[in-house]
């Protein structure tokens, strides 16, 4: 199985690293080529959206990164990548890929200058640990999505056919369980 990982800002490294301890074959994209080779999926990090969406732009990403979304392509976005794959950016002049039918709320989790950490369910998984950095939340789901995880009667984490999403960041703890999910996700859609 081989999984991109964008690549231009942000935590792409951590993601890259789990994928390995898991075996996945990882990449790095950092530009429009490595975005046309063969790949099972694609992670989207957390970072700065505003910065990211600018970068995909300027380097011609864009269009690319969402058709392959639009064609089935599995995709994972933590954080800033939900921000990039939500339908709608409530508290934000600008909305991104909007490959995912949630209305998603930038910064907006908790007291924003500092992170925290907590664990809590995913789906059917007990105990997940959930690290939060001036994250968004979910503030509405359209029908095809399913809500894996609330925090604080918060959605934080959702799925949509090959698109998942969380607020919070799985890649900078030593749990590989969420990892494990996607690739489990991307497995039923290779099926
Ligand atoms: N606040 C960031 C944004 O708006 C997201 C934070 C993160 O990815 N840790 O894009």
């Amino acid at each position: 199985m081989r999984i991109g990982v964008l690549a231009l800002q942000g935590a792409f490294e951590e993601h890259i690293n789990m994928l390995k301890e898991l075996n996945v074959d990882a990449f790095e994209i950092r530009q429009k080529k490595d975005l046309e080779q063969e790949m099972d999926g694609l992670i989207l990090p957390g970072g700065e959206s505003t910065t990211m969406y600018k970068l995909l732009n300027d380097l011609h990403m864009f269009d690319l990164i969402k058709e392959k979304i639009e064609h089935g392509l599995a995709v994972f976005g933590t954080c800033a990548g939900l921000l990039l794959l939500a339908k709608k950016v409530n508290n934000h002049s600008t909305s991104y890929i909007q490959t995912m039918n949630i209305v998603a709320k930038k910064n907006a989790f908790g007291r924003q200058l500092g992170s925290f950490r907590t664990t809590g369910s995913f789906d059917s998984l007990m105990d997940v640990p959930f690290v939060f950095i001036r994250a968004p939340y979910i503030e509405s789901v359209g029908e095809d999505v399913t809500v894996l995880a609330t925090v604080e009667g918060l959605i934080v984490a959702a799925k949509e056919k090959n698109q998942l999403v969380t607020a919070f960041h799985p890649e900078l703890t030593k749990d590989l369980t969420i990892h494990k999910y996607f690739i489990d996700m991307i497995k039923e859609n290779l099926e």
